[in-house]
């Protein structure tokens, strides 16, 4: 059986250099307001990252554009979400 990995291997993923069409609104509602921070789990990709002080970081490279995390975050609405600009963002399928 194919595992989910090697799936996503087989995914291409191209970078829009400095614009990230995903962003966390207040940084400081992840770290004091959410202790579940249910993003850091639930996005397929890993692109949020828990840190050890109780931040959040965000890393959209390899986004899979589920849309998970604005959903998964509702109690706070503290995900801006946009698709990624034509021609950047996930290739799906390949190899
Ligand atoms: S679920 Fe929302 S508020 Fe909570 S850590 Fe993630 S982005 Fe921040
Ligand atoms: S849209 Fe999906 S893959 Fe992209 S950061 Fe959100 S949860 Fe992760």
């Amino acid at each position: 059986m194919i595992k989910v990995e090697e799936k996503l291997f087989q995914n291409r993923y191209r970078v829009d250099a400095g614009r990230p069409h995903i962003s966390i609104v207040d940084a400081s509602v992840c770290q004091h307001d959410c202790p579940t921070k249910q993003c850091t789990v639930c996005c397929p990709a890993a692109c949020y990252t828990r840190e050890g002080d109780g931040r959040v970081t965000l890393i959209t490279d390899g986004c899979l554009e589920c849309g998970t995390c604005r959903v998964i975050c509702t109690d706070h609405r503290n995900v801006a979400w946009e698709y990624p600009r034509g021609g950047y963002g996930i290739l799906f399928k390949f190899g």
